[in-house]
């Protein structure tokens, strides 16, 4: 017998309504960022968002978003969260990846439409997002 070792790959499952949250949450913040925490859960590497959070004294500006970590409740189903980019690539910001908070850290850019939200891991690397 043969034993093929499969890849692990991470893989981000996004629920059409909470896309639809997100994106309308992200038009109605523009010109400034927006931020959300997302809930869900994670096995073997796949995270399925289910849920959103507006964090507790959020902040934000034209280029950031932010809010005091130390006021969230410990909570196993924050599984990462999600800021817009209003101008710009989708890319994480250095400040992004220091920030970083959970399993996954979703950008969705200006227009803020179906394609313009992307999933990254803690090293800046891409994930795969998919809708359900
Ligand atoms: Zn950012």
């Amino acid at each position: 017998m043969l034993f093929k070792k499969k890849k692990f790959e991470r893989e981000v499952s996004l629920q059409k309504d909470v896309l639809d949250s997100i994106l309308s949450y992200c038009q109605m913040k523009h010109p400034n960022e927006g931020i959300l925490i997302l809930k869900g859960k994670s096995k073997h590497g796949h995270i399925l968002i289910d849920g959103l959070v507006i964090p507790p004294f959020n902040y934000s500006g034209p280029t950031f978003a932010g809010f005091p970590q130390s006021f969230l409740p410990f909570d196993m189903s924050y599984v990462g969260i999600v800021h817009s980019h209003p101008s710009g690539p989708s890319d994480p910001s250095l400040t992004d990846l220091h920030n970083f908070f959970g399993l996954v850290s979703i950008i969705v850019k200006s227009p803020y439409g179906d394609e313009d939200i992307f999933a990254w891991d803690s090293s800046g690397n891409p994930i795969k997002l998919s809708v359900i």
